[in-house]
Order: C-alpha cells, then sequence, then structure tokens
C-alpha cells in the first residue's frame, strides 16, 4: 500500500473489480446486477466507483435520493438508474434526467402520474416496490388491484421492474421469515405481471440475499456491501476485497507523565508513564465519539493501538507507548487486514455505517 502525507480516503478500483466478479460468479448467466451507489458508493467515491462498474458492464445502478442520480448524469453515467426513495418535489427532474423512480405507495404512485401526463410521457419506466415484511416503504400484497385500476387508462408509465427487499438476509436465525418474504413477493409479482399482461424484470436480493438465498435471484440481484467488500459474513469478507482504506499521519507525539490527562473533559488519564499520538481526524470526518474511549484500534507500522480519551472534531488521540514511531508516520484507521467491519464492530456498530460516515471534507485518492 502507498504512503498518504494527509488524511485520505483509498479507493481500490481493482479491489472493486475483484468483487463486481466475485458476486457475478454466485449468479446464473442470466442474472442482471444492480449496483448500489447510494451514499457516494457507501462512502467512497460515487463517480469514479460507477465509471467503473458502468465500463464493466454492471446492468443497473440504484441511488436512494434524485440528488445523487443527478450527480451520476452530470458525470455521463448512461445506465439506467433506479431512485430507491424519491420525494415528490424532485419529479421533475427525475424525468428531466431520466432517472427512474420507485413507486412505494399509493400517495407517490398519483404522484407521480401526475408529474408524467403532465410532461406528456409515454410509457415512463417505473419500479413497483412491495413490502414484503421490513415494513419500511412498499404497497401492500394486496394493493395490486388499487395499482391496476391507477394504471388503466394511463400509458404515461410502464412497470419496468417490481421489487422487495429482506429484512434479515444475514441472519441464518430468520430464515424462515426471510422464506416467508420471498414467497409474497412471488404471489405479488406473479399476481400483477399477469394482470398486466407482461413480465417485467424481478429483484428481491440484497448482498447478503444473494449469498444466502440464490434461489431467489429472478431477473435481477442489488448488491451493494458486497461491491465494497464486505458481506455480514467473516467467510465471505475473506474472499471480497475492501475497497477503502482510511489512513492517516502522526501531527504530532507528546509523552505523558503518571495521573495526566489527555483531551477535552480530561476523558483519559495515564496510570503510568505514556506515549501519545494526535492525528488529523474527527468525528467531523467521520470518526463518532463511540470510536473514543480506547475499544477501537488503528493500525500503526504492523501493531493495533488504541484511540483514547474524547474523539475531538478534527483529532484523535492514540496511544502508541511501546510502539516504534514518530512524528509523520502512516496510521491505517481502517483498509487492509484491519477491516472497517472489525473497527466498526470494537463500536458497535456495522461497516455500513463507518463506510458512510466518512465526510466530503477527507481526500479521496483512487488507485486505478
Ligand atoms: C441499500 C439497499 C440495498 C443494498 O444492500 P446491501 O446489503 O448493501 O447489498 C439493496 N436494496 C435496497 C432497497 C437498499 O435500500
Amino acid at each position: 500500500m502507498s504512503k498518504v502525507s494527509e488524511t485520505t480516503l483509498e479507493i481500490d478500483l481493482r479491489a472493486l473489480e475483484h468483487n463486481f466478479r466475485y458476486l457475478k460468479s454466485k449468479l446464473g448467466a442470466e442474472t442482471k446486477l444492480l449496483a448500489v451507489v447510494k451514499a457516494f458508493a457507501y462512502g467512497s467515491d460515487m463517480v469514479s466507483v460507477s465509471k467503473k462498474l458502468e465500463g464493466l458492464g454492471v446492468d443497473y445502478f440504484a441511488v436512494a435520493y434524485v440528488k445523487e442520480g443527478v450527480l451520476l448524469r452530470d458525470a455521463g453515467i448512461r445506465t439506467p438508474i433506479l431512485v430507491l426513495h424519491p420525494q415528490a418535489v424532485n419529479f421533475d427532474t427525475l424525468i428531466e434526467r431520466f432517472l427512474e423512480p420507485s413507486l412505494y405507495s399509493p400517495r407517490i404512485l398519483k404522484e407521480f402520474l401526475k408529474v408524467a401526463e403532465a410532461k406528456n410521457q409515454k410509457k415512463y419506466p417505473v419500479h413497483i416496490k412491495f413490502n414484503t415484511g421490513l415494513n419500511r416503504l412498499g404497497f401492500w400484497e394486496n394493493d395490486v388491484d388499487w395499482i391496476l385500476k391507477h394504471l388503466n387508462g394511463t400509458n404515461a408509465i410502464k412497470i419496468k421492474s417490481i421489487f422487495s427487499h429482506l429484512a434479515a438476509s444475514e441472519d441464518e436465525n430468520e430464515k424462515d421469515f426471510s422464506l416467508k418474504q420471498i414467497k409474497s413477493f412471488k404471489k405479488s409479482s406473479s399476481e400483477l405481471a399477469e394482470k398486466i399482461g407482461y413480465q417485467p424484470i424481478r429483484h428481491m436480493l440484497n448482498t447478503s440475499g444473494i449469498l444466502n438465498y440464490t434461489e431467489a435471484q429472478f431477473e435481477m440481484v442489488r448488491s451493494g456491501i458486497g461491491l465494497y467488500g464486505y458481506a455480514n459474513d467473516a467467510q465471505i469478507d475473506s474472499e471480497l476485497k475492501p475497497v477503502a482504506s482510511l489512513k492517516s499521519i502522526i501531527s504530532q507525539i507528546h509523552k505523558i507523565e503518571p495521573n495526566e490527562s489527555v483531551g477535552y473533559n480530561r476523558a483519559y488519564k495515564s496510570d503510568g508513564y505514556r506515549v501519545i499520538a494526535t492525528l488529523p481526524l474527527g468525528h467531523a470526518d467521520g470518526i463518532g465519539r463511540h470510536y473514543g474511549g480506547g475499544n477501537t484500534m488503528v493500525l500503526l507500522n504492523g501493531k493495533l493501538v488504541p484511540i483514547i480519551g474524547n474523539v475531538c472534531m478534527d483529532m484523535i488521540m492514540i496511544d502508541v507507548t511501546g510502539a516504534d514511531c514518530k512524528e509523520g508516520d502512516e496510521v491505517i484507521i481502517f483498509g487492509g487486514n484491519h477491516s472497517a467491519e472489525d473497527f466498526a464492530n470494537s463500536a458497535q456498530t456495522i461497516s455500513y455505517e463507518i463506510l458512510t460516515a466518512i465526510s466530503q471534507r477527507v481526500t479521496r485518492k483512487i488507485k486505478e
């Protein structure tokens, strides 16, 4: 790995390609792959990641909001883009930039129809979302007739896909629940397809779904975290490669005496002679306060050392007592073998959260 000279999030596009091919290898030859690139491609770099995936022949992109789809279109992305959670206020922009909405409720379907008709759209591609148990977004199983009633007499929209989302695809203990969701999805999607008289693309699986419920891949699957190198499973994680590595450097080293304190509120107290190093990143960069207090490790010259005291806005302090280091040395916050999953778990959270938290203030460096 290359050395950095300031806090840097390195984005390894070769790792992305490896993960893309790994996920494809789990799918039938005909199954399409949708890449979820919401939240700046899980905190990495939305444009370079999406361009790379487009070059690899990804079939679809998904983002959460219209604004994110606009960023992709501005960057020249031509692949279809599904907007998972569009807001009615942005429907004009959505149509102008040829983004494809998830229609997840009677209200949002009616709002979209109104705008599509006003803009004289014909067969504008939309995606119907069913709620099969996550109870977050989606039509109910018995809304099919309602949907049909509102599609009859308009050709402003056309159903390009029907989809749903598993609540616990990574949890073996919830297998019965996941199977029940899949069954419910089969029922609503078949009924809808039959009544409209054509077969839209069906998709239900996220990364853990792809790995645990391969039989429910239908015509497409959606992967986010897997593309970025994590799979909620230690075994599979070892076959994937983390795309993002967060690195920083030591700004200053302090030698402190017993019974001194470090940082705000004197949260750390030394029980002996200690050596403390200060790094130029803090909670404004995405390292939340829950990473302080000595439980979370960073990697310094091959040795794991703890983040101590309170995380500041722009700095953290680490205990480097006994470590061979000097000012300017590189510190790996997470990346490589010191995974974002381990880093996150030490603060009772998950890789998704730490990855997407890395703020736009942190320099991104793209490795082709
Ligand atoms: C974010 C999201 C995904 C991606 O899930 P991963 O676990 O990251 O693969 C898939 N589908 C929907 C609806 C999502 O919101």
